[in-house]
């Protein structure tokens, strides 16, 4: 049990989707320093499918997944993951731009007020993404996680990496609780953690940087509330969407610089959250229900990595996934296995190059 082809660090939707497509071809072995795959970002999610965040090259891998989340293969789920409900970018001024190829319409201020009643004035006009879904992000996890096993996968939950070193073509791993598990290539999706997994294996970091958003459940109000459409605007300073008849899932769309950590919410973000909600709609706020925060880590570029590293013979970065690592999983999985094991992409990933996404644009 110790001598593994592939250790995956990190249990999230990026180690537990690379791993499902990878599991048949090579043992694996996935490493989760917490009790749980799941509790970090993936756990904390927004959880929307929306086509146009990201810019063009994330949009080509969230399109490319639409229709496994929509309708995934029987054997890997009973039914779909999606759940649509649209969004509205509205705007004072100007229409936002969007990648090419994402479907949108206008939405001038009469019909804006019917598909949110009580949006405020200036709000003058939106543009609708009819497709914007929300995704059941556990039903999906586990369903990797499922595969992953069926498929002969290990996971090991409360075992972190504390450091490994490259010998004879292996990785020795060295676990905090004392353990030890070899493999001869080692894949690094630690998430906020990427940085600090490369380092203690002695690759260079990427400079993959952790920023802290705010989520906000409120109760309001205002019924009806349970199929309204996500609601953001075009210069990013919020989104919300409806979540009970009368309550919404509500951010202030912030990226606090922060290191890895069990990311909290502060109360001065929650306090933007509602001032801008409340510069939106006049619904009265009851009160704030629960919050949480989370970490979204980003590569300088804003684009995810999927590669091998090239100063230190197989290392495989799965990282930077930002805020768009649940809606990406599929289409991402299969770009990144067909990288790290040499072989022609899947038909879902044929026509996106993996070279935007390789470490290997950071060289200088
Ligand atoms: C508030 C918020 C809203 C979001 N909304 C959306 C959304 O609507 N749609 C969307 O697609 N995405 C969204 N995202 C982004 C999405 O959640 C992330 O992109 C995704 O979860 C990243 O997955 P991951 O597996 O890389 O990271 P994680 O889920 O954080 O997993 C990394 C794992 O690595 C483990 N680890 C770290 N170091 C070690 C070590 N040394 N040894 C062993 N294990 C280690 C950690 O414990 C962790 O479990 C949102 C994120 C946040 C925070």
């Amino acid at each position: 049990m110790s001598d593994f082809d592939v250790i995956i660090v990190g249990g999230g939707i990026a180690g537990a989707s690379l791993g499902s497509e990878i599991a048949a071809k090579r043992r694996t072995l996935i490493i989760e320093a917490e009790q749980h795959c799941g509790y970090h970002s993936t756990g904390r999610s927004a959880a929307f499918f929306l086509e146009s965040y990201g810019g063009a090259e994330v949009a080509k891998l969230s399109t490319a997944s639409r229709a496994f989340l929509h309708r995934p293969p029987e054997d890997f789920a009973e039914r779909g993951f999606l759940h649509t409900r649209g969004d509205l970018h509205v705007t004072r001024a100007e229409l936002p731009r969007l990648p090419a190829g994402v479907e949108t319409r206008v939405v001038e201020r009469a019909e804006l007020e019917r598909m949110v009643p009580g949006i405020k004035a200036e709000w003058r006009r939106a543009l609708f993404e009819p497709s914007c879904a929300d995704i059941d992000v556990a039903s999906l996890h586990a369903a990797f996680l499922r595969r992953f096993r069926q498929r002969g996968g290990t996971v090991a939950t409360g075992s972190r990496l504390a450091a490994a070193r490259r010998t004879q073509g292996r990785w020795q791993v060295e676990l905090e609780d004392g353990n030890s598990v070899a493999a001869a290539t080692l894949v690094n999706a630690g998430g906020a953690w990427a940085d600090d997994v490369a380092a203690a294996c002695g690759v260079a970091p990427l400079r993959i940087a952790p920023k802290r958003r705010t989520m906000v459940q409120l109760r309001v109000g205002r019924s009806g509330l349970k199929d309204l459409p996500l609601v953001d605007d075009s210069d990013g300073s919020f989104y919300f969407k409806g979540e009970g008849d009368r309550t919404v899932w509500l951010s202030p769309h912030d990226e606090i610089e922060t290191g890895p950590c069990d990311a909290a919410p502060e109360e001065i973000d929650i306090a933007t959250a509602i001032d801008r909600f409340e510069s939106v709609v006049d619904w009265p706020i009851e009160r704030v229900e629960r919050s949480w925060a989370g970490l979204r880590s980003f590569a300088p570029d804003r684009l995810p990595v999927y590669g091998y590293a090239a100063d230190q013979e197989g290392f495989f970065w799965c990282a930077g996934q930002g805020g768009f690592g649940i809606q990406t999983s599929p289409a991402a999985a299969k770009l990144a296995a067909a990288v790290l094991l040499d072989e022609e992409p899947d038909p879902m990933v044929a026509s996106i190059g993996p070279a935007i996404f390789s470490p290997s644009r950071f060289e200088s």
